[in-house]
């Protein structure tokens, strides 16, 4: 699926929120490394898709009524084997009807385990008046406690990504910090740049949360990605 059909087939469908699938989908255009994640609407093309991309494996659900995945208990991480794997898709299903009754489950999301890195945040919102601001914080209760977040205006310019990069009070935590590993600030500043072009070229994306992306000492990827359209 291409972008324009990402974009067409939501807006036929009369929905602004995108998928997990189709929200990576989008993002693939920005350069910005995501975990590659496809759509399994059955247990046995689930079963299919672990097995092609090799275990271990996460599966999500994937249904455009649920926002939080993990509060319906719709993610199931560290998925070692294919009876562990039909396990967690009947599970994902049964919790997320039960937790959602009226949710239409499109099917789960599959897609291969990362390796622990440093829980960072890259989102979006669009302002009617300033357009897009882009915001940087690192994941977990660090930004939903204290707020420790930077934010700057689309288009960034270098600079700005490295101001942004920095200017967090938890800064010191991406340069190495007992359980937590050095993880590269360049990568970060880079995957800012990227997600500013994106943003110019789609005036259309209203929302964008990267949340979590896992840091490394020579690069990043996103695992999670949820898009709103206007
Ligand atoms: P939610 O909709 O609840 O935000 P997420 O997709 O963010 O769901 O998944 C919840 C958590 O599961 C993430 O914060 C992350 O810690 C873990 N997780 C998700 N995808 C992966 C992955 N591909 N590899 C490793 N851990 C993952
Ligand atoms: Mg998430």
């Amino acid at each position: 699926m291409t972008v324009a059909d990402v974009l067409q087939k939501a807006r036929q469908d009369g929905r602004t929120l995108l998928t997990e699938v189709e929200s990576k989908e989008l993002l693939r255009e920005s350069g910005i490394p995501v975990t590659d994640t496809l759509l399994a609407r059955t247990r046995a093309e689930a079963t299919k898709l672990a097995q092609q991309m090799g275990l271990p494996v996460v599966l999500k659900v994937v249904s455009p009524e649920v926002t939080h995945k993990s509060d319906v208990g719709g993610v199931k991480v560290g998925l070692d084997s294919l009876r562990q794997v039909r396990g967690a898709f009947d599970s994902i299903v049964s919790s997320t009807q039960e937790a959602v009754p009226s949710a239409t489950i499109l099917g789960v999301s599959v897609q291969k385990m990362a390796d622990p890195g440093v829980e960072i945040i890259i989102g979006a919102n669009k302002d009617p008046q300033f357009g897009h601001v882009i915001m940087f914080g690192l994941g977990g209760v660090l930004v939903e406690m204290l707020k420790d977040v930077s934010l700057r205006l689309v288009p960034l310019t270098p600079r700005d990504a490295r101001e942004m990069v920095r200017e967090i009070k938890s800064l010191p935590l991406l340069q190495g910090y007992r359980q937590f590993p050095a993880c590269s600030l360049e990568s970060i500043e880079e995957a800012l740049l990227k997600l500013s072009s994106f943003l110019e070229q789609h005036e259309e994306v209203k929302e964008l949360d990267l949340n979590p992306i896992f840091c490394y000492s020579d690069g990043l990827v996103a695992v999670d990605a949820r898009v709103v359209l206007e």
